[in-house]
């Protein structure tokens, strides 16, 4: 590749030069056609770095049926002249169809992650580094209009805060028309159908009523659905929830997780499902990742990381979740995890868990595991359980 370049930028360069074989002196072209050729191998040296780049950073990954790639992604929160890490190095990837549940407790980077892989980040927020590849093209090097393109068509997010998201001047049903005329060129009136399709697809009962009915009109659950059919009004390939049971009462919360299953059952997107309660992810995810300090220390089958725990933090939180026993729940057993997560400014020397953790080793003060990266199945990034990937 960097062959072929450096051949293309010597042709352009000799064909800006006029050859006089009369009296067989060179000279450069017009200046504008100089400026014109200027143009032509800056846009050929950025597609190829680009490609190099995106060449380099595909080597790591089999190429099955993937549909996001995220690699060494590292965000950034500006605050009072300082840069506080939130996110540091995330590498993962969902493929095609596929339910990936990320796990982790409040201000570990979970809605961070969500909003950086849309570039939605708050002014404040920066991508330092890192790559974000969605069937094959390179989100973080797109142009605002083709970003604009992808979400909602093709990645959608379900965000966390109804009431925050929904536009309270506007009726419910609209706001979901609207989603649909924003990337399609259909006529209003197939809008509203199709708007009206979603509500009664998302389990809406009067969908007449809701479709006209302002947001503070509606329940939570309620407004948890329009969210939800708002992010499948134009079928994208991967959707985003970002805690979508929060704040729900639980029989509203059951709802809404049956009928995530149910859209998993009957489509093709892929969902990336975000939330602090190990409990919503049962029968729902396929893959789990468990985030830490803007970490992921722990991915792997839903089954083998619930089965068996590898890092002491994922074995912290599915002890803090009830259980039942003959039936009832068991609060006894409860075992939450000591301490709170870390303040992201100021993380202590090594592992950022350690300071919580039962298990730490001398070292754990001293280095930070190194980052376990992507390997197709199990990874972990803990001293104490280097190599015990393959359980
Ligand atoms: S690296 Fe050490 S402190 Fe961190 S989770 Fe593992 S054992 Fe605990």
């Amino acid at each position: 590749m960097k062959r072929i370049i450096s051949c293309l930028s010597c042709v352009l360069w000799f064909s800006a030069l006029n050859f006089h074989g009369a009296c067989g002196k060179i000279t450069p072209s017009s200046p504008r056609s100089l400026l014109r050729l200027c143009s032509l191998q800056h846009s050929i040296l950025r597609f190829a770095r680009i490609a190099l780049q995106r060449r380099a950073f595909l080597s790591g990954f089999e190429m099955t049926d993937t549909l996001l790639q995220v690699r060494d992604l590292t965000v950034g929160y500006r605050r009072g002249g300082t840069e506080t890490s939130a996110l540091a190095g995330a590498t993962f990837r969902i493929d095609a169809g596929e339910t990936v549940g990320l796990l982790g407790e409040s201000g570990c980077g979970k809605s961070t992650t969500a909003l950086a892989l849309l570039r939605l980040l708050p002014g404040n927020g920066r991508i330092a580094r890192g790559a974000v590849y969605f069937r094959g093209r390179g989100l973080l090097e797109l142009g605002s209009r083709e970003m604009e393109r992808i979400r909602g068509a093709e990645i959608s997010l379900v965000f966390q805060e109804p009431s925050i998201a929904l536009n309270p001047v506007m009726r419910a049903g609209e706001q979901v028309a609207e989603v649909i005329r924003a990337h399609r060129t259909w006529g209003r009136r197939r809008c509203r159908s199709r708007a009206e399709d979603l509500l009664a697809a998302v389990r809406l009962d009067d969908v007449e009523r809701v479709y006209g009915s302002f947001p503070h009109e509606l329940s939570g659950g309620q407004k948890r659905r329009i969210l939800i059919a708002q992010a499948l009004a134009c079928d994208p390939a991967l959707v985003i929830a970002d805690e979508p049971t929060t704040g729900l009462d639980s029989r509203t919360q059951t709802e809404i997780l049956d009928l995530f299953l149910e859209l998993k059952a009957h489509s093709r997107t892929a969902f990336l499902f975000i939330s602090h309660d190990p409990g919503v992810f049962a029968g729902l995810a396929d893959r789990l990742m468990v985030m830490y300090a803007g970490r992921i220390v722990e991915q792997g089958g839903l089954d083998q990381v619930y089965r068996t725990p590898l890092h002491p933090y994922t074995q912290g939180l599915l002890d803090s979740m009830p259980r039942t026993s003959g039936g009832a729940l068991d609060t006894q057993r409860l075992c939450p995890i000591p301490g709170s997560p870390p303040d992201m400014s100021s993380l202590p020397p090594g592992c950022p868990f350690a300071p919580r953790c039962s298990e730490r080793l001398d070292v754990c003060g001293a280095e930070e595991p190194p980052d376990a990266g992507w390997n197709g199945g199990r990874t972990v990034r803990c001293h104490a359980r280097m190599g015990m990937e393959c359980r």
